[in-house]
């Protein structure tokens, strides 16, 4: 294990390192921050969470001040591009604070507010532009910013630029910048856009790659209900409505599925509100504060809009839909159950998600129990239409003849059968599948 001192870092940033107690870099700090140091590109493919921001932010204060010079009017040195207000808000806070005592003019802008002051702290010229790609391009349009001093460029969170539909800005700022310069760009997901840009945008950078975490905290208690997929509406409505749901979020694989599924519930009288890359910066920033507020209890999100969330006191994490990469799932759940708090997190898993829940299992090494549907469901939903009538059709994939290793798995959170008529007060008020097994 390596530590700061191995790094090749100068004085002043090693005692704000102290200050912050750092003691040992992260895996992707330590593969960076060296080769960064010497001038190379850098492909990070990692997540928020890893410390990449000051896995770039270190090399890039320490460039900066080792080699002071007077900016020109409307320029920057560095720029750094954020899909988000909030994660550019991040990104330049915790640079301002790791290059505290260096000296260097600091600049953050995104949109949605009054430009007036950017444009007043741009006049001079900076060190360190933290940006949302529009915005920057409203300025450059304006005249109030150049990018032809820019030394050191950095895109975080490609995929989400992506996600937003950002990358079209994000090349047309690519061909403003000068061709001598070092880049490195952050993406958790390689999708082929983002390949693309990598080779458009980096001369032979160094990857690295940092496996997301794979192993669940073990204060999250995980559960399957397996159903058909049409029966998933009603199920999370069921789940929804039980009491002990304080805040939960609901994850989508799609975008559409997180409107439609909001859509649903609102109409099941569930306050809920939905984010995903295709609303915009204002919608999601008012979504995500009702959310956090308590207002809006559940907030359906898909992977990648629901990044960078950090939001304590989540109940529940429902997973409408099982991810396509089994990673993404150890990431969803893993909103939940933060702060030292408990969690439960559940996936609704259909026949065609039966093989994407084996990859889960397979690389969290555990068996995630079955539950029965929340009582008085199955009855309610319509009878799936079949091909061939069976006497008694399964009224749960958890009285199926078991197949996946998560149906032969322990069944210790009951294989209790759903009454078959709910007379009793609130169906769903103490549904077992929802409250802790104990
Ligand atoms: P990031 O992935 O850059 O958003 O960083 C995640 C969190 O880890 C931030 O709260 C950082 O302050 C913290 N962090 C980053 N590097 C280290 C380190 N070497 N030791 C301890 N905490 C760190």
């Amino acid at each position: 294990m390596t530590s700061f001192d191995e790094l090749g870092l100068i004085a002043p940033i090693m005692r704000v390192l102290e200050a912050e107690s750092y003691v040992t870099p992260t895996p992707i700090q330590s593969r960076a921050i060296p080769r960064l140091l010497a001038g190379r590109d850098l492909l990070g493919i990692a997540q928020t969470g890893t410390g990449k921001t000051a896995a770039f932010g270190l090399p890039l204060l320490q460039k900066l001040r080792t080699d002071m010079r007077t900016v020109k009017a409307r320029a920057t040195r560095a720029l750094i591009l954020a899909p988000t207000r909030e994660l550019a808000l991040q990104i330049d806070t915790s640079l301002r604070s790791y290059g505290r005592g260096l000296k260097l003019r600091h600049c953050v802008i995104f949109g949605g507010v009054n430009q007036n002051r950017q444009v007043q702290e741009l006049a001079k010229g900076v060190d360190i532009l933290v940006a949302t790609p529009g915005r920057l391009l409203d300025l450059i349009s304006q005249r109030h910013l150049r990018l032809d001093e820019v030394e050191i460029f950095v895109v975080d969170e490609a995929d989400r630029m992506l996600d937003m539909g950002f990358i079209r800005d994000v090349r047309r700022i690519v061909a403003l910048l000068p061709k001598e310069r070092q880049s490195m760009l952050f993406s958790a997901t390689m999708p082929d856009d983002i390949v693309k840009l990598v080779g458009d945008m980096l001369k032979q950078p160094e990857r690295i790659e940092i496996a997301p975490q794979s192993r669940p905290a073990e204060r999250i208690e995980q559960r399957v209900l397996f159903t058909e997929g049409r029966q998933k509406r009603g199920i999370l409505i069921s789940l929804l409505r039980n009491p002990e749901v304080k805040r939960a979020i609901v994850f989508t694989k799609t975008k559409y599925g997180a409107n439609k599924v909001a859509e649903t519930l609102e109409k099941a009288g569930l306050c809920a509100e939905a984010i995903h890359g295709n609303k915009s910066q204002n919608a999601r920033q008012r979504a995500l504060a009702r959310f956090r507020s308590g207002e809006a209890p559940i907030l359906v999100a898909t992977d990648i809009a629901a990044r960078g969330i950090d939001i304590d006191e989540i109940t529940h994490v429902i997973n409408f839909e099982l991810p396509n990469e089994a990673e993404s799932y150890v990431h969803r759940i893993g909103r939940t159950a933060r702060a030292g708090a408990s969690g439960i997190a559940i996936s609704l898993v259909d026949d065609s998600e039966r093989g994407l829940l084996r990859q889960v299992e397979r690389i969290t090494k555990q068996r995630i129990p079955v539950v029965p549907a929340p009582e008085g469901v199955a009855e309610k939903m319509p009878e799936p239409r079949r091909e061939r009538s069976h006497a008694r059709p399964p009224q749960t994939a958890a009285e199926r003849p078991s197949q996946s290793p998560a149906e032969r798995g322990p069944r210790r959170e009951g294989r209790r059968r759903p009454r078959r008529k709910s007379r009793t007060g609130h169906p769903h008020g103490k549904a077992p599948v929802m409250g802790t097994s104990r």
